[in-house]
């Protein structure tokens, strides 16, 4: 199975035409999903005793499959929160495979942290936290979430040993991502969700929230979890307000940016993050709006040795990895996963060809298209904006239209291979919600889409 032959060559060739075909064409095909039988009807089994052969396999994939499914950098694709792996992030994604690295400790992974960790560098300076921080890529926003309250709760357990076995409670907002009530879940902890009428969540509502806790609820407090950049609407929170109550409560602020975190190094934007320079813990997901291929999440924390008590496995096996020999960053240290693949490449050898410019660059742009969509969105007779363009989020209305009518539109473009853009809901009201990550849609891709709701 391993022994290099002519077939494998030829292989190799087919796979690399098809990976260079790929990347080089700006607007795939957009694809759409089929039920299971009718692929299973096209394809037949695909795992048999003899093997079916890499020549078919990839046919299959090639010709049917693929087929079966949305390229997630179409410049039409505007729905949830794409992304737009540059070319070179998905080239190094393949090499990064080739190598075969283990990314969980510096024996096995030296040079390729190394360069995981030049990447980090540079987004830790975005935060400007304090040179005490630093952080580590994971799987994704999720995996980076569970291990900053992980990380969070393990501190405030230690600091008062009556909460040993007391369960603990988190405060966040509504504007907050599914993934941190679930993430509670998996923790078996409590969400307690601030209430206030306006769009994100304040100093002041925070305030009283805490001011309203019972005395037992106020000691099993461990963490505050604010969103920079809330995945509906793009909206970031009152950092500073919200940091300064938890500096003086002594509560762990972690700040979840899986979707805004790209914004950190857009100028034009980057005052709405005033704050989260005092965060504890802060998530960032590369491959949302920094351009890295499926998945790489980032946790970065602000006091690197609090994630190392919590997360550092211990076991007779792995001690030789922490010999003197050996010694170096560990990123199995940080966070939730022990074997690792090196995520964080990708997004290394993007960053060191291109420049941090042409970053700042491209992210400018998801915004600019927000707004200049939220200008024709005002120009457009039927349509309605429902609140101005936030981050690269962009929420209106079509005049006149019922929830029924949003999801036919959605299918109808969908079914014609025109365009991925799916309605959301405001305040109880359906809306059409538009996220721009990919820096070559182009105004008339907008207008497209536009005129299809005329
Ligand atoms: C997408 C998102 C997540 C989840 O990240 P995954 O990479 O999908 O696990 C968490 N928080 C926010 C704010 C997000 O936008």
């Amino acid at each position: 199975m391993h022994t290099i032959d002519m077939d494998l060559v030829e292989m190799t060739l087919d796979v690399m035409k098809y990976t260079i075909d790929r990347i080089s064409n700006v607007t795939p095909e957009l694809g759409s999903p089929r039920k299971e039988e009718e692929l299973l009807r096209i394809v037949g089994e695909t795992i048999t005793p003899e093997g079916i052969g890499g020549e078919n396999a990839f046919q299959l994939f090639r010709d049917v499959l693929v087929k079966a499914t949305v390229p997630i950098d179409h410049p039409r694709h505007l729905a949830f929160v794409p992304a737009a792996p540059t070319r070179a992030a998905i080239m190094f994604d393949l090499v990064t495979s080739a190598s075969s690295i283990h990314g969980a400790y510096w024996m096995e992974g030296a040079g390729g942290i190394f360069c995981e960790n030049q990447a980090m560098k540079w987004l830790v300076s975005l935060t400007k936290l304090p040179e005490t921080a630093f952080g580590v890529f994971t799987s994704g926003g999720t995996a980076a979430n569970l291990s900053a309250l992980v990380a969070a709760r393990q501190v405030w357990r230690e600091k008062d040993s009556s909460m040993e076995k007391e369960r603990a409670l988190l405060l966040t907002s509504n504007g907050a991502h599914s993934s941190i009530k679930s993430m509670a879940k998996v923790m078996d902890a409590d969400v307690g969700m601030v209430e206030s009428d306006e769009e994100f969540l304040s100093g002041e509502a925070l305030r009283s929230a805490i001011d309203n806790l019972n005395e037992k609820d106020r000691k099993r407090l461990f963490a505050v979890v604010a969103t920079g950049g809330t995945t509906n609407a793009g909206i970031i929170d009152d950092l500073k307000g919200v940091a300064e109550i938890c500096e003086k409560e002594e509560i762990w602020l972690h700040v979840d940016c899986a979707y805004g975190g790209g914004a950190l190094a857009a100028n034009s934007v980057r005052h709405l993050f005033d704050g989260i320079e005092k965060a504890d813990s802060i998530t960032i997901d590369p491959h949302k709006w920094l351009f890295s291929p499926y998945d790489c999440g980032a946790v970065i924390y602000k006091d690197l040795e609090l994630a190392k008590n919590a997360h550092s496995q211990k076991g007779a096996y792995l001690e030789i990895f922490k010999d003197e020999g050996a010694q170096g960053f560990n990123p199995a240290d940080y966070q939730i996963q022990l074997t690792r693949r090196l995520r964080g490449l990708p997004l290394w050898f993007s960053l060191a060809m291109h420049g941090t410019n042409k970053y700042r660059e491209a992210i400018e742009r998801g915004i600019e298209l927000a707004n200049i969509a939220a200008k024709k969105v005002q120009e457009h007779e039927s349509l309605e904006l429902v609140r101005p363009a936030s981050l690269s989020v962009l929420l209106f209305k079509r005049k006149g239209w019922k929830a029924e009518d949003y999801r036919d539109w959605t299918y109808k473009n969908h079914r014609e291979g025109f365009a991925l853009v799916t309605p959301s809901s405001w305040k109880g009201e359906s809306v059409i919600r538009f996220c721009f990550i990919n820096p070559d849609t182009t105004e008339k891709d907008i207008d497209d889409i536009l005129a299809t709701l005329d």
